[in-house]
């Protein structure tokens, strides 16, 4: 909550103009307009729809009706060509076990250089925490929650649904936006990733208006199997990296995924807890990868994000990295330009400890306050008007 005196001092900074006045030469800015349909009511609304299903996880019947009730709110927006992209999934013999730190210990305690590299290639910094997924039913007190959560995991047919906001004159090129619909951990994957699903079905909603029309298309997709390693973005890249350029696939022009929006209080303190509320510092981590194909694409691209998070996001600014890794943009990195928007580095934050609810029962929506759900949003319009620009969007 802001004090009266920062709520002076934030009028007081206002630029001369802001992005949503009118421009007397070229009238409103239509960015600033789309952005402005972006909501923290409907953004937490649409999380919160989510969690009703549970923890979403992969092979289940609670994830089979969330595919169902996101390609429903998918249809009620107007989005169009709704479809489903079909695979099978079979767990391999022994899963990889999850990175995991000590219970608030120092990086430089750990041995100076000889330090292994964060996933993705950063450097751990400070005093890192432990991580790991919960597989234990009884961690969860919740017996509402638990019951929802109980339905194991079978192997066999997957599938995951997107839908397509088709362009005027370049329909056969687009972008992809993502986030993950599936969780595990006992909770409700709320914010990994009912955070990043409920961004990207917001942007379909606000690209699918009718009076909204764009130059190029953008293809919203919410994939399933993320957590058991990425294999529905796996499957999207296996199946129709080869269509693009025919009628079944528009040319990839870059993709954009969401994973974990909300919660940045910053480093755990010496006792491996974390402050409870989200630090003033908080941002928008925008990661691209260095040693993919497409590294200086990427790059690009993750800059012109960050330009839109400056211009258009109304709370927390945007950080650039280079470290992508661990999400669905990455079996894309090497095809087309490729990033990511996290609440923080996957690798060297996320990676040390920095979201104690990260594949836990406590990743609720009753865990997170206003100030952490609006870092969500904050990457929404960051999203929103960067992709925007991109596509040429007008408001009729
Ligand atoms: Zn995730």
């Amino acid at each position: 909550m802001r004090t009266p005196f920062v709520v002076l001092l934030a009028v007081l900074a206002m630029p001369a103009v802001a992005p949503a006045q009118a421009d007397s030469t070229t009238g409103p800015d239509p960015i600033a307009q789309l952005v402005a349909r972006l909501d923290l009511e409907r953004y937490k609304a649409t999380i919160k729809g989510l969690t009703r299903l549970g923890d979403r996880r992969q092979g289940t019947d609670r994830n089979r009706a969330a595919v169902d009730w996101i390609e429903a709110q998918l249809k009620s927006y107007g989005c169009s060509n709704v479809a489903r992209l079909k695979y099978e999934y079979q767990p391999p013999s022994s899963p990889s076990p999850e990175g995991r730190g000590g219970q608030g210990v120092r990086t430089d305690e750990r041995g100076g250089q000889g330090v292994r590299p964060a996933a993705g290639g950063g450097r751990y910094r400070g005093i890192r925490a432990q991580t790991g997924v919960n597989t234990d039913s009884l961690k969860q007190p919740d017996a509402r929650v638990r019951a929802l959560d109980a339905q194991p995991s079978t192997p066999g047919a997957r599938e995951e649904v997107y839908c397509t906001k088709i362009g005027t004159t370049h329909a056969g090129e687009m972008y992809i936006v993502g986030g993950h619909m599936d969780g595990i951990g006992w909770g409700e994957a709320a914010n990994d990733d009912g955070s990043g699903t409920a961004l990207v079905m917001e942007l379909a909603r606000v690209f699918s208006s009718t009076d909204v029309r764009t130059d190029r298309s953008i293809r919203f997709i919410l994939w399933n199997n993320e957590e058991t390693g990425l294999n529905g973005s796996r499957a999207y890249v296996e199946q129709r990296r080869a269509l693009q350029g025919t009628k079944d696939e528009p040319k990839w022009l870059g993709m954009i995924q969401h994973d974990m929006m909300l919660f940045d209080h910053g480093m755990p303190r010496a006792d491996g807890t974390l402050p409870p509320e989200q630090r003033p510092e908080a941002d928008v981590n925008i990661e691209f990868q260095s040693s993919a194909k497409f590294a200086a694409e990427a790059e690009q691209l993750a800059w012109t994000f960050e330009r839109a998070n400056e211009k258009y996001a109304t709370d927390y600014p945007a950080s650039v990295g280079s470290h992508m890794t661990n999400t669905d943009s990455a079996p894309f990195q090497d095809y087309v330009p490729a990033i990511s928007l996290r609440e923080n580095e996957r690798g060297t934050q996320i990676g040390a400890g920095w979201d104690p609810n990260w594949h836990q029962p406590t990743d609720l929506y009753a865990t997170y306050g206003d100030n952490d759900f609006r870092l969500g949003l904050n990457a929404a319009q960051t999203t929103l008007a960067a992709i925007a620009g991109l596509v040429g969007a007008t408001i009729r």
